[in-house]
């Protein structure tokens, strides 16, 4: 059901998270907007602006390293601006008190890190894109590193130790999902017995068929969302309300 005001929808999000004894987060884009972290699928968003490069063109042409790394470096000051906002706080307050054990994010900016979440409990299923690694051995780098070398070099640079490319360590288009990720993020859900979708559409799959297992196999599930998703329908309390002053109450709870 769709709640019919901000604060009955709270009320009843309250009532729920007392009821349920592991709750698992899972969070989209909308929590980050708070924070300066543009929404890159949005109607003008940076996705509509700049295209993105798919993997196997990462790979394969070097200019599209170039310009992966030159649009990144682009995006560092809004990155390293970010604070986490009342949502990541919010849900860090829940983390602390025991209520949730990890949260499953297809965010990539590091904010429910920074909130005070472990990080082997930060399941992201499209990476981070606060740091580098190499796509062959996998060996991470600092981002100053790799822009240190782009100046250097005027190019991107490969790994100093296998000569493969070195890529945010974010999931691209054509990329696999990390399986490590999705088989946490699967078992987990298996045992919530409240699943919280926040700030995602739920447009983007696998990742949207996660509410609908926990649905099936008997957990709660709350969708907090500006805009409809496809799964309101199912269910238990929708909140169509900005996520920050959804959340905002539950901070230091
Ligand atoms: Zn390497």
């Amino acid at each position: 059901m769709i709640a019919k005001d901000l604060s009955s929808g709270v009320e009843q999000l309250g009532n729920l998270i007392a009821e349920a004894s592991s709750i698992i987060p899972f969070t989209g884009a909308g929590i980050s907007t708070e924070c300066g972290i543009p929404d890159f699928r949005s109607p003008g968003g940076v996705w509509t602006r700049n295209r993105p490069i798919p993997f196997d063109e990462f790979v394969s042409n070097p200019d599209a390293r170039d310009e992966a790394w030159r649009r990144r470096f682009a995006m560092e000051p809004t990155f390293a601006a970010a604070k986490p906002g009342r949502g990541h706080r919010a849900l860090a307050s829940l983390y602390r008190a025991g209520k949730v054990p990890a949260i499953v994010t297809q965010n990539i900016d590091n904010l429910h890190q920074m909130s005070g979440f472990k990080p082997d409990d930060v399941i992201e299923l499209h990476g981070n894109t606060t740091y580098a690694r190499c796509i062959g051995c996998g060996k991470a780098y600092d981002l100053a590193w790799v822009k240190q070398r782009f100046d250097v070099t005027g190019g991107a640079p490969d790994c100093s130790d296998c000569e493969d490319p070195v890529k945010t360590a974010t999931v691209s288009f054509g990329q696999a999902m990390p399986e490590d990720a999705m088989r946490r993020a699967t078992e987990l859900v298996q045992r919530c017995d409240l699943f919280l979708v926040i700030g995602s559409s739920l447009v983007v799959w696998p990742a949207a068929g996660f509410p609908l297992m926990a649905k099936n196999l008997g957990a709660r599930l709350v969708i907090i969302n500006n805009e409809p998703t496809e799964q309101d329908d199912v269910a238990d309390l929708v909140i169509r309300h900005d996520i920050g002053e959804t959340l905002g109450p539950f901070v230091g709870n």
